[in-house]
């Protein structure tokens, strides 16, 4: 395609290399520029609504024009836009959100540290349990467990943890010491005449298994997403966080909760954890902690964790870590401001209440002809397009049937996510019932317009 001479598009392709972008698809095509939003719509630079059915990146919870976070960070701004947290120096915004977050953890948390993404906090979860097992001369107890399709993140370390197929080729990842077990996709890989419970007890068998090969001594965490989110939104089967729990506790392996996605209402708690039953030791959140109107991430963890931390911290000299960016104020101010509102609008309530609607609409997509399975939890959801709903046959993935129905759908004025054959949907929390259907609406007739292309 040719663009405009000195048009936004042709300036973008000429300059900028897009994230999760194929860059020579981006030349010929050019970019989709989104120019402002408002509520639950954004908009592109023809005036052309959407409705954003993804919240962006999973994130951004209350919609695209909540004026109070504006304020909240302009407040800050005027009165101190920037100071750091090295060496003892601390800001009213980074204390009082560390306080908040200790408040609302799931368990009983001790210690709070930030950073600006997602992929920094599980960075940061792998050095300081790196430190911490150093800490108490257990030099071995090093390697991470995660799971495949698993995502934790795209710098070093956390792309290591991730199991998403287009994370490691190309990139000499993962790094050695970073093991992925079985995904627990119980409509995957379930097998004939298994209930969900004994997929479950299998899954976490998988889990001892891969501990006993790798030597439970040299086995330091395991992290998993409560509902796994980029890796196709995998909601876990019946009793499987409490099977691999008990797995975790055997071996003295410490439970990591990504809650990047499912943190601050997603699933219909405040935790995702909540809602599968996850105790964790750690916890990393980001994401809908600001909106995602300005980047900030935490990682929470308990006494017994901050303890040994602290006693190497002090023999050491210093913690030797720690970002520029760490609890940035005008961030911590805007995610106060966010935790503030989730609180009087009572978010969570209002997930809770529209989430039979979501949840209905979605589940009645799977009589679709191209629907093999709906699954989700709170407003947290996704259909799986297959070639053949009796033998549950996908589609070949030269045929693009995600991407097809990810394309009508934004000629519909619906953004979602394709994730191969999977379509998610994690609208901003504050969705009314009447964006839920016409979400879902739109959705309908993708999918037939995607039949038809099939065809
Ligand atoms: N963890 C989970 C569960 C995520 O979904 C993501 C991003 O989508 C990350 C970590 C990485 O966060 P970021 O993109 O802010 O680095």
């Amino acid at each position: 395609m040719s663009f405009q001479p000195n048009s936004p598009a042709a300036r973008d392709v000429a300059y900028f290399l897009h994230p999760y972008t194929n860059a020579k698809a981006h030349e010929e095509q050019g970019p989709m520029i989104i120019e402002r939003g408002q509520g639950v719509y954004v908009y592109d630079d023809a005036g052309k609504a959407y409705i954003e059915a993804m919240a962006g990146l999973w994130c951004a919870s209350l919609g695209f024009d909540e004026k109070r976070l504006v304020k909240a960070a302009t407040a800050q701004l005027e009165k101190l836009p920037y100071y750091h947290t090295f060496a003892h120096k601390a800001h009213l915004p980074g204390i009082d959100l560390a306080e908040k977050l200790i408040q609302l953890a799931p368990v009983p948390m001790s210690k709070v540290f930030f950073c600006s993404s997602g992929s920094e906090a599980n960075d940061t979860v792998i050095k300081l349990v790196w430190y911490y097992n150093n800490a108490r001369g257990r030099h071995a107890k090093k390697k991470f467990i995660s799971r495949i399709k698993g995502y934790h993140g795209v710098t070093v370390a956390s792309a290591s943890l991730t199991g998403t197929p287009v994370n490691h080729p190309g990139f000499d990842l993962p790094l050695a010491g970073f093991k992925h077990t079985s995904n627990p996709h119980y409509y995957r890989f379930g097998q004939e005449g298994e209930s969900e419970e004994d997929f479950a007890t299998r899954m976490a068998n998988d889990l001892e298994q891969m501990i006993l090969e790798e030597g439970p001594e040299t086995v330091a965490a395991f992290i998993a997403e409560p509902i796994q989110g980029a890796g196709g939104v995998i909601v876990p089967p019946a009793t499987y966080f409490e099977k691999i729990q008990a797995v975790l506790k055997k071996y003295d392996v410490l439970m990591v909760a990504d809650e990047v996605i499912c943190g601050f209402g997603r699933t219909g708690n405040f935790w995702g954890s909540q809602t599968v039953g996850i105790k964790p030791d750690i916890l990393s959140c980001a994401k809908a902690l600001s909106s995602s109107y300005l980047p900030i991430s935490a990682v929470m963890m308990t006494d017994e964790v901050y303890q040994p931390i602290a006693q190497a911290s002090a023999d050491l000299g210093v913690l030797g870590h720690g970002y520029t960016y760490s609890a940035h104020p005008v961030c911590a101010a805007v995610a106060l401001e966010t935790l503030k509102i989730y609180e009087e609008r009572d978010i969570v309530g209002h997930v809770q209440a529209v989430a039979p609607r979501f949840l209905e609409r979605l589940h009645a997509l799977g009589a679709h002809p191209l629907v093999g399975e709906t699954r989700g939890r709170g407003l947290m959801g996704a259909l799986e397009i297959v070639a053949d709903k009796a033998t549950k046959a996908p589609f070949d993935p030269k045929a693009g049937a995600g991407a097809l129905a990810y394309k009508a759908a934004a000629e519909h004025g619906l953004i979602v996510r394709s994730i191969g054959d999977t379509i998610a949907f994690t609208p901003p929390l504050i969705i009314n019932e009447s964006q839920i259907d016409e979400m879902f609406d739109k959705m309908h007739k993708a999918l037939d317009d995607a039949l038809a292309a099939l065809k």
